[in-house]
């Protein structure tokens, strides 16, 4: 409207002008300061209506409402002559709004409101991470941060106590995954229970009185230097320093007070250090947004009326169509998913892990059913956390529940409600018409229909030994070695193993004769180590109630050989296994290796009856250990023959090459001689 010309050609039109400007602004702010008012007053209605409904156990949704609404707000839009565009869009931000209100407060009344926490996050005070820490936790009147150096830090953090949650980013619209954060979301214990997306904004930030044309070196994180990276090259004769953490950078260049020095960094690192924004929004891509997560060391509980996401880790079966499997089963049920993402896995570079993220609450009916059906089809799946979602997307009705049956490969379906006993082993448990799950170990299949001889010393004693009894075992026929590596033995005096060291023997004599070696694991914190080589992971007899170790060899990536207990009966072994299955890891082999009974002949007496039980009962492969029913060498071969004879579908046998010398188990250690005398009494049956 006024000409820059006419207002320099008349200086009192100027202060006339500028005055009638300045009221104009006057009165735009106060309208705008009205809005905000109105939006917080709405806001509170909404905070009303959430308790009234959650009261009620009314829906949260309700499609025909929010829609007539709009409409509305649409014809009033006519009335003050305003553009129906811009009414629907900005209603619908204000009802998106209005309904995270109402999620956030049911929330919090589900998981217990409270007014503090400590949330530790990569990075200091003012960064992306300190955002959406910030975000994710709205209602929070107090909030500590714990900064750390890496990612992995935060974790332990929350792991420690030290802090309840820790808050990563673990995607970016640019970039793409963070896959640190999900290698350590795999590696530890720990829960998702929320999320959310920042729009990250980079800016040049200076000291106070600091000009773009003055500066010489810029401090920033460099994948925020990348992704400023058409800006920071119009700017000449600049250094660029890099730094560990945008608002670090910014904290760094407050610290050194240069009005040459800049740094990339957001609005508020700048505003937390005192420093001037020089350019805001300099990123080559303007809709640049990261995704954040919260973990903690529980899982969260999520109220059903709140929208949820669900995030899984697994690794699918090495039969063919194992993944479109899975992906049917979310279809079957009507279930979206969001987000496929795979890694390669930590100790098997071959075989990849796939993080799905979909909509849906675990505590749903048809997300259980789901994840029955995932099940059969994975060798690994664990429930990384049920949050509550950050997506508002466009209102999907529900559709009602499918009543349709669950497909299974099975040539009898059953309705998955016959089929999921909600019995003590849901997991283990043989489902009517379920097929049998078999046990791939390197190519070695346990649970087909042909037999499988695993076999080695009681003990690691040298490499001389167990090289020697590979070699053995290879050439009889055993497609899998043994060895005791960390023994638990009845008595402190007696020989323990040799540890970590008998380890590599093992490994190295397995590596050297093509067979993949199966050792026991004795405590919760060796099982990271032990799976980094051992191929199975055995868990002894004196064990098999150990809770804390079956925890965690349920979250470990290796199969595991579970023994029963001596004293266990078959319903307490298959709970054993159960707690395998529930932790993710579904490569579990049972093994019969007898049991505790009146009868002193033998060391224990072999349960053969077992076998059959146990192949009815459950899903799962079944071997039998004749040695250690035995305690007798003379007694393993009948009692291996029996096993074979009984449907098992691997025997496991102690050999050595001198037992009478052997450090452990001895007397019911088989020769290499007799071992190859039992292979071809077995042969008939042996792969
Ligand atoms: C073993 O297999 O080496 C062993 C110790 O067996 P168990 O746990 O059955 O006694
Ligand atoms: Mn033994």
């Amino acid at each position: 409207m006024y000409g820059i010309q006419d207002s320099a050609a008349n200086p009192e039109s100027t202060n006339n002008e500028s005055n009638q400007l300045d009221n104009l602004r006057g009165e735009v702010d106060s309208i705008d300061d009205g809005i905000l008012g109105l939006l917080a007053r709405r806001r509170e209605v909404a905070r009303k209506i959430a308790a009234e409904k959650h009261r009620a156990e009314r829906p949260f949704r309700d499609d025909l409402r929010e829609e007539a609404l709009l409409i509305e707000r649409l014809s009033a839009a006519g009335k003050y002559e305003l553009d129906a565009d811009l009414v629907s869009r900005v209603w619908e931000q204000i009802m998106a709004d209005s309904l995270r209100v109402q999620f956030d407060y049911v929330q919090n009344s589900v998981n217990g409101r409270k007014d503090a926490v400590i949330i530790a996050i990569q990075g200091v005070e003012g960064s992306n991470s300190h955002q959406a820490a910030l975000a994710l936790t709205p209602n929070m009147n107090e909030r500590e941060l714990v900064p750390c150096n890496r990612f992995g830090d935060a974790i332990t953090a929350v792991k420690d106590g030290r802090a309840n949650i820790a808050v990563l980013p673990i995607e970016n619209t640019t970039s793409g995954a963070i896959a640190e954060v999900y290698d350590l979301l795999l590696d530890k214990k720990v829960s998702i229970v929320g999320e959310v997306k920042i729009h990250v904004k980079h800016c040049l930030v200076g000291v106070p009185g600091a000009s773009i044309a003055d500066l010489k070196t810029i401090h920033g994180h460099p994948q925020a230097v990348a992704q400023c990276s058409n800006f920071l090259a119009e700017l000449p004769d600049v250094d660029v320093v890099y730094a560990t953490d945008t608002a670090l950078s910014a904290r760094r260049i407050a610290e050194v007070n240069n009005p040459t020095v800049g740094a990339v960094a957001n609005e508020e690192a700048a505003r937390i250090y005192g420093l001037d924004v020089l350019e805001s929004g300099i990123n080559n891509r303007k809709s640049n947004y990261t995704r954040f997560v919260a973990i903690a060391a529980e899982p969260a509980t999520v109220d059903p009326q709140v929208p949820a996401k669900t995030s899984l880790v697994l690794s699918v079966s090495n039969e063919p169509g194992s993944l479109a499997e899975v992906l049917n089963a979310f279809r079957a049920e009507d279930i979206p998913l969001v987000k496929l993402e795979s890694r390669p896995t930590i100790n098997n570079a071959w075989q990849e892990m796939f993080y799905m993220d979909f909509e849906g609450n675990v505590g749903d009916r048809r997300v259980q059913r789901v994840l029955e059906e995932v099940r059969r089809h994975t060798m690994y799946l664990r429930v990384l956390g049920t949050y509550p979602s950050r997506d508002l997307r466009p209102h999907r009705r529900p559709s009602p529940e499918p009543e349709r049956v669950i497909q299974v490969s099975s040539p009898n379906p059953q309705p998955a409600e016959q089929t999921t006993a909600d019995g003590p082993y849901r997991l283990a448990g043989r489902r009517d018409g379920e097929t049998e799950t078999v046990v791939d170990v390197n190519g070695v299949v346990i649970g087909g229909p042909e037999l499988v001889i695993i076999a080695g010393p009681c003990a690691v004693e040298s490499i001389d030994q167990v090289m020697k009894t590979a070699k053995a075992v290879k050439e009889s026929g055993g497609k899998l070695l043994r060895g005791g590596c960390f023994k638990p033995r009845t008595s402190p005096y007696s020989f323990q193993g040799l540890g970590w060291e008998g380890l590599d023997m093992l490994a190295e004599a397995g590596r050297v004769y093509g067979l993949p070696i199966v050792t026991e694991v004795t405590a919760p914190e060796h099982v990271e180590r032990m799976a980094e080589k051992a191929d199975v992971l055995q868990i002894g007899t004196r064990n098999m109630q150990n809770f804390a170790l079956l925890n965690e060899v349920g979250r470990a990536n290796r199969p595991v050989l579970l023994k029963r207990g001596m004293s266990a009966s078959i319903d307490e072994f298959l709970q054993a296994a159960e707690y395998i299955l529930a932790g993710g890891n579904q490569r579990v082999i049972l093994c019969e290796r007898g049991i505790r009974t009146f009868e002193t002949s033998s060391r224990n007496t072999l349960d053969v009856t077992a076998v059959p039980v146990l192949r009815r009962r459950s899903h799962l492969p079944v071997i039998v250990d004749p040695s250690h029913a035995a305690g007798d060498r003379e007694l393993v071969a009948p009692l291996a023959l029996a096993g074979a004879a009984i449907g098992a579908h691997g025997i496991m046998v102690e050999v050595h090459p001198d037992p009478d010398t052997a450090m452990s188990d001895g007397p019911q250690s088989l020769t290499l001689g007799a071992f190859d005398d039992l292979m071809q009494a077995l042969s008939d049956r042996v792969l």
